[in-house]
């Protein structure tokens, strides 16, 4: 039977912890008794250096809990991406498939049922995608669905409307662990993992208790982030205005000729603006040149992976 080991990032959520522990833990006993995991599966929270009382809840949860209550304790607050990668890694060497989940239970706890169905039906990675955003404010709605679509223009693959809800096996959180990079951007890390992998949909609920800890400025540093750390088009747009502004700057020399023989300019206008355009596009066109390098400079040192192989067949015997 699988272990499953439930991983949820904490940052100050004394208020919704008493609430988020016992759901959790419910959703253990409930998959444990129709057999679906072993009983020693596990819910680990994961505490991001919160200034108020969580480690404690953490702990006294523990306490009680020994067996299906877990926690890590992050030295100082590393911000949610983060919190949750050191949970998924120390959790994968214990368990065989987890499941992150917030813990203000926005998220459908009771379609974990669901992801682990799929799991068992041969998925690595499972997405809990949101059916609607019916319980978010008009702002967070649209400049959410304006961050989905410029990812996409930009050439990085996430899923529509999945935050980080979702199941991973162990051999894809073991992958995923060798994406060693400092800007983390987890939803876009993930689909380029491969594997099988399917949606479940809910509905997002309200924050259980408490407030949010993503305010705007987390939020659009979490989307500029997302974009900068899987693209590198903005660079080869300064390129491509560069190249745009040399046409542009051909076009101007001959009307600024056009107009010195017409003798309709003032004195040293035509060699002025001349100047003026064709410095402009060089400039433009020598720093999206150097941007190329930089930009295989910034692709080299991240060191991702290059491929996952998922299987081999050799003489007769298979490995995974
Ligand atoms: N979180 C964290 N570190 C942070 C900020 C947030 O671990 O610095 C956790 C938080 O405890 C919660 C999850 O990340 O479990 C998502 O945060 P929140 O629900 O406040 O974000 P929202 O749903 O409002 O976008
Ligand atoms: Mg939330």
């Amino acid at each position: 039977m699988d272990r499953l080991g439930i991983v949820v990032p904490c940052y100050n959520e004394e208020e919704v912890f008493p609430i988020s522990e016992p759901a959790l833990r419910g959703v253990l006993d409930d998959l444990v008794a129709k057999g679906k995991i072993a009983a020693d599966s596990f819910v680990m929270f994961v505490n991001d250096g919160s200034k108020d009382a969580t480690w404690d809840l953490i702990e006294e949860a523990h306490r009680q809990h020994p067996v299906q209550v877990y926690g890590v304790k992050l030295a100082g607050n590393v911000g949610h991406q983060f919190a949750l990668t050191a949970g998924l890694i120390t959790a994968k060497d214990m368990c065989d498939v987890t499941v992150s989940i917030d813990a203000d239970l926005q998220d459908d706890v009771n379609v974990i049922e669901e992801m682990v169905d799929k799991y068992h039906e041969g998925c690595d990675i499972v997405y809990g995608v949101r059916s609607d955003r019916k319980t978010d404010s008009f702002f967070k709605r649209t400049s959410a669905q304006a961050f989905y679509k410029l990812m996409a223009s930009m050439g990085v693959k996430t899923v529509y409307n999945h935050a980080d809800f979702r199941l991973m096996s162990r051999r894809a959180v073991e992958q995923f662990s060798h994406y060693e990079e400092t800007n983390l951007f987890l939803r876009g890390i993930v689909p380029t993992l491969g594997y099988k992998t399917d949606c479940v949909y809910y509905q997002r609920l309200e924050r259980a208790a408490g407030v949010s800890k993503y305010p705007l400025s987390k939020m659009l540093a979490l989307a500029f982030n997302g974009i900068s750390s899987f693209s590198i088009k903005p660079i080869n747009m300064i390129l491509g205005v560069g190249f745009a502004m040399i046409f542009v700057a051909i076009a101007a020399a001959i009307y600024a000729i056009v107009s010195y023989c017409l003798g309709n300019v003032a004195p040293g206008w035509t060699s002025l603006i001349l100047s003026i355009w064709f410095i402009g596009g060089l400039q433009l066109l020598a720093i999206g040149l150097v941007g190329q390098y930089i930009g295989k400079v910034y692709i080299e040192v991240k060191h991702r992976p290059r491929y996952n192989i998922e299987k081999v067949l050799s003489d007769g015997t298979e490995e995974n």
